[in-house]
């Protein structure tokens, strides 16, 4: 049996024991067949010795056995990696950052708690998926719509704390959420925002509370284990319209971007995009990798023109009344028209609620607010699936043609390949650029792309570049970069660690963040 960093057999098996009787004895998982299930299906470095592989897993039900796993873990000093529903894909799955951890797997804790459809929020336990908040609000036909990300089989409770996006107004995960109830690691129970007030009756409507607010410290974070969140939900359009705004020239991207980003900061548009160009956005297509070899972008406006393919599409939607809605389309077509040679592609829209039939033939559901699976036919063939290297950008054009330019160089220099991109608008005022890297079962390949990704971690944060969101893998290597001042945010951040964590049993390196017991001298 593997066993946590630090933890002698005796101890580990005394706490094994005491987990079974908090939590029952078949909810504690220690045969190799049930860890492997913790294992990261899309880990970078599967079957390589970095690869952290929890000791064990065990399944709280209620907020009184989180409490009790917790006082175990601190008696033994055992470390715990949460999780809501472990389909964190991408970002390290179930798996834990330190190898030996434990998995605090809260599946089980999966009780919608309430949904309000006048003030348009939830309150959810961390095991709800997105699927199962779906279908709850199908059944009893509450009238409040979902953000769910792309694959919605994960957990608006772990999506938001790592500061997901979805597509629809309320797309800012974190953002939309409304007061916490943390099992701090001291086994106490701590509500933030206004449930600090016994009986409060807008613990879900109101953010802030009074004093310093800290709800946002439990996002990213090793301070807590969130057992239940408030989330803000959408009052369902009237309509959904979507619509492409096509230029036609390498530089109409600058104009492109600031007029969208006009349009964003006025409350216009709001849901989230990403931007399109066959040329130098998406898979690699080696017919116009040939074209952009020769250093000019002549011929691939040429290309464009001659083909009747736009060089950059911006897809755009909107959501609301239809008379709003047909208004605010105008006038972003209005603003785009300042662009010469725009042109504008409607659809689809659709009006709600829609019949089943019509719902149906609908491909894209996730910007309706309808949880899917359909992202995973994307998945490059042959591989085992992906991580993404995602630093936020400033919003503008010139912003993405030095990322592009830059990432095209370091896969080149370091593969002879080239970079596959995406370039989201999932937050205000600032872009996600987004390096799809495929992971495969095959050490060497996996070796060279770290690489690759570590070189673009530095060469970002050279130009002020930083990601937003990392796997597990890189935690250490992102926390690195955030360094003004001599690393002061990292000491603050350890600071707080060892005033609430002082055994440090909470998801040790998450973030780069380390507990004093295990911290290695920084560089
Ligand atoms: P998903 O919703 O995608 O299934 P996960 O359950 O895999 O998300 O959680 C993603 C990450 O968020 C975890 O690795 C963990 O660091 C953090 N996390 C998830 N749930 C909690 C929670 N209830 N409390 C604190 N942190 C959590």
């Amino acid at each position: 049996m593997r066993l946590p960093p630090g933890v002698n057999s005796k101890d580990f098996s005394n706490a094994l024991n005491q987990f079974a009787v908090a939590v029952g004895k078949e909810w504690v998982f220690t045969s190799d067949e049930d860890v492997d299930l913790y294992r990261d299906s899309y880990s970078p470095v599967w079957n390589e010795p970095e690869e952290p592989i929890p000791s064990a897993a065990v399944a709280p039900d209620s907020v009184e056995q989180v409490q009790a796993v917790v006082r175990i873990a601190n008696e033994y000093k055992i470390p715990l990696w949460t999780i809501s529903t472990g389909k964190n894909l991408g970002y390290g799955g179930s798996a834990p950052l330190l190898g030996g951890s434990v998995v605090l797997d809260l599946k089980r804790m999966d009780r919608v708690l309430e949904i309000n459809e006048k003030d348009h929020y939830a309150l959810l336990e961390p095991g709800v998926s997105y699927f199962d908040l779906y279908r709850y609000i199908q059944e009893r036909k509450l009238n409040v719509w979902i953000d769910p990300p792309d694959p919605g089989w994960g957990s608006p409770v772990g999506n938001s704390l790592e500061r997901g996006g979805g597509y629809t107004p309320m797309h800012d995960h974190f953002d939309a959420v409304c007061g916490l109830e943390v099992v701090l690691p001291s086994g106490e129970v701590m509500r933030t925002g206004m449930g600090a007030l016994p009986g409060a009756k807008t613990w879900q409507q109101y953010k802030y509370g009074f004093g310093p607010y800290v709800t946002p410290i439990f996002s990213q974070s090793s301070l807590g284990i969130v057992t239940k969140m408030g989330i803000w939900l959408l009052p369902p359009p009237e309509v959904y319209l979507s619509a492409t705004v096509m230029v036609w020239k390498h530089l109409d991207l600058i104009p492109l971007i600031e007029i969208f980003g006009e349009l964003q900061n006025s409350g216009i548009i709001r849901g989230t995009t990403s931007l399109a160009s066959p040329f130098w956005l998406g898979a690699p297509n080696p017919e116009f990798d040939s074209m952009r070899a020769s250093g000019s972008v002549k011929p691939l406006e040429e290309y464009a023109e001659r083909k009747n393919i736009a060089y950059w599409s911006l897809p755009i939607t909107f959501y609301g009344p239809a008379e709003v809605v047909a208004a605010q389309w105008k006038y972003a077509k209005e603003k785009f028209s300042s662009i010469p040679g725009v042109t504008f592609q409607e659809g689809p829209s659709y009006r709600f609620p829609l019949s089943a039939e019509d719902l149906a033939k609908i491909q894209d559901t996730v910007p309706l607010g309808i949880p899917s699976l359909q992202i995973f036919t994307l998945l490059p063939p042959g591989s085992q699936g992906h991580i993404g290297f995602s630093p936020i950008i400033p919003m503008s054009g010139e912003a993405v043609l030095e990322a592009m330019a830059l990432f095209d160089r370091v896969h080149h220099e370091l593969s002879s390949g080239r970079a596959a991109l995406a370039v989201l608008t999932s937050f205000p005022r600032a872009l996600v650029i987004i390096d799809l890297f495929p992971v495969e079962r095959n050490v060497e390949r996996n070796r060279q792309r770290r690489e690759i990704y570590r070189r673009l971690i530095k060469e970002s944060a050279a130009r002020g570049w930083g990601e937003y969101r990392t796997h597990t893998t890189f935690m250490g290597d992102i926390s690195n970069t955030y360094s003004f001042n001599n690393h002061v945010l990292r000491r603050f951040h350890e600071t707080i660690k060892d005033a609430v964590d002082p055994n440090g049993i909470l998801s040790p390196g998450k973030c780069g963040i380390w507990p004093k017991r295990m911290r290695k001298a920084e560089a």
